[in-house]
């Protein structure tokens, strides 16, 4: 890993610069202000703007097909992120588009790659359902062949984002009988289809999310994405992005995680609190002076610098679980007033504290929980093998 100092060219920084005051242009206060309210992480005239700007398709397509160069995905991944740009809904449409890319028939790419990348079209995932998320080969949503079609019935949850989504990544079972990775089929279902109800879900975070109800869905069979029950294909293409399994470059330009966004929001409540607890107060004393005030903030500071070293998997784990570790100590730093969310009158830190707090929990829950993902490093980064959840063996008496 390259750790040295990047020299921009003419025009590489012509570029940080233009990004820079575009996404100024766009992510507004009131973007800001309008995303903390809906949850939505989304908003469509930035999405749009940047799409007419051509950075959706940069960023979507390689190099060799006119996208960005490694250094300039780069800077624009970390401009996105310090502008608070609502962002999440690109992640999963740019997740989608590459598997409808690699496996929809030429028909289906062409009416829907275009939008994407003109942001007119966005995708979710449909995977997770009421019984559960985590091993999500065991889906119920049944899809019955009927005709030149199928119908879809079921029901999903979470499925973000939804409600600005003109199609969803639809996990379905199409042989119950079958042994479970081998019934799966997928389809890119058309949001405006008849037999399909929206119903909006917040989280503890504010994240707006739905419930997704499927009553007698007709979809066509061009709609389908990979063979039949042959869904686990293409849904490991999907969820090897999602977990951020991708080959390292050793010139330290690559992101280094999955969610190092959220890391960037946590640096910046560090920071907010040690300008707090630097500050003096009305009684001329600074807080900071207090030697278990430097121990705790020292801590926090060096277990964040540790997580944001990490890569991959484990920098996935080492965000999630430093947010959820040092969130409580900074707001204890801050006293009563490190509890008051954000724009609140009175708030020691503008909140920044108090939301990384908020945001911890459901952020080792989305994408895959702490626990899976800490297996999967067990399983296959350590090869210690799978773990093994049955009761212990009975003592059989002598
Ligand atoms: C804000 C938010 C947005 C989301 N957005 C989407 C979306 O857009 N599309 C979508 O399809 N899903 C989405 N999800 C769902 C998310 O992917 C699931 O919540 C997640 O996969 C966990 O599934 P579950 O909630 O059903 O928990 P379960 O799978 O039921 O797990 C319950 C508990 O058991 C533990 N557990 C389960 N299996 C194992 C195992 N093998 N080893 C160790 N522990 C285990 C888990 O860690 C957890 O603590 C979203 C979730 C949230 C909170």
């Amino acid at each position: 890993m390259d750790f040295s100092r990047v020299t921009l060219s003419q025009d590489d920084q012509a570029f940080q610069d233009d990004l820079r005051a575009c996404l100024a242009e766009l992510v507004t206060d009131e973007v800001i202000r309008r995303d903390r309210e809906t949850g939505e992480n989304f908003d469509e005239t930035v999405h749009l703007g940047l799409g007419e700007r051509g950075l959706l398709a940069a960023d979507f397509n390689d190099e060799s097909a006119g996208g960005f160069s490694r250094l300039r995905r780069r800077m624009w991944e970390l401009e996105i992120g310090r502008a608070h740009t609502p962002w999440f809904h690109w992640g999963t449409t740019a997740m989608v588009a590459h598997v409808v890319a690699k496996f929809a028939d030429d028909q289906l790419a062409r009416e829907v790659m275009p939008g994407v990348l003109s942001g007119h079209i966005r995708l979710c995932l449909g995977y997770t359902e009421p019984d559960g998320g985590s091993d999500v080969a065991t889906c119920k949503t049944r899809a019955v062949r009927d005709g030149d079609g199928w119908i879809i019935n079921g029901a999903k949850m979470f499925t973000s984002n939804a409600h600005n989504a003109q199609f969803v990544f639809l996990l379905t079972n199409t042989a119950p009988e079958a042994p479970k990775h081998q019934s799966l089929t997928m389809f890119l279902v058309p949001l405006d289809t008849p037999g399909i109800e929206i119903q909006g879900l917040r989280t503890i975070d504010g994240d707006r999310t739905n419930i997704v109800y499927y009553s007698d869905v007709r979809v066509d069979d061009r709609y389908r994405i990979g063979e039949i029950n042959g869904g686990w294909t293409v849904m490991r293409v999907a969820l090897d992005a999602e977990h951020g399994v991708m080959e390292q470059d050793s010139d330290g330009l690559q992101k280094i995680a999955m969610m190092s966004e959220h890391a960037l929001l946590m640096a910046e409540a560090v920071d907010r609190t040690a300008a707090v607890v630097g500050a003096t107060g009305p009684d001329g004393a600074r807080r900071i002076d207090d030697e278990a005030v430097q121990y705790r903030l020292g801590r926090s500071v060096a277990r964040m610098e540790a997580a944001l070293s990490a890569p991959e998997m484990y920098g996935r784990v080492a965000i999630v679980a430093t947010m959820r570790e040092i969130a409580p100590e900074l707001m204890d730093l801050l006293g009563t007033a490190g509890l008051l969310p954000a724009e609140t009158p009175g708030a020691a830190d503008d909140g920044a504290a108090e939301h990384v707090f908020r945001l911890s929990g459901p952020s080792g829950i989305y994408g895959g929980t702490l626990e899976v993902f800490r297996n999967m490093i067990a399983t296959h980064a350590l090869g210690l093998g799978k773990p093994n959840y049955s009761p212990p063996a009975q003592r059989v008496k002598a």
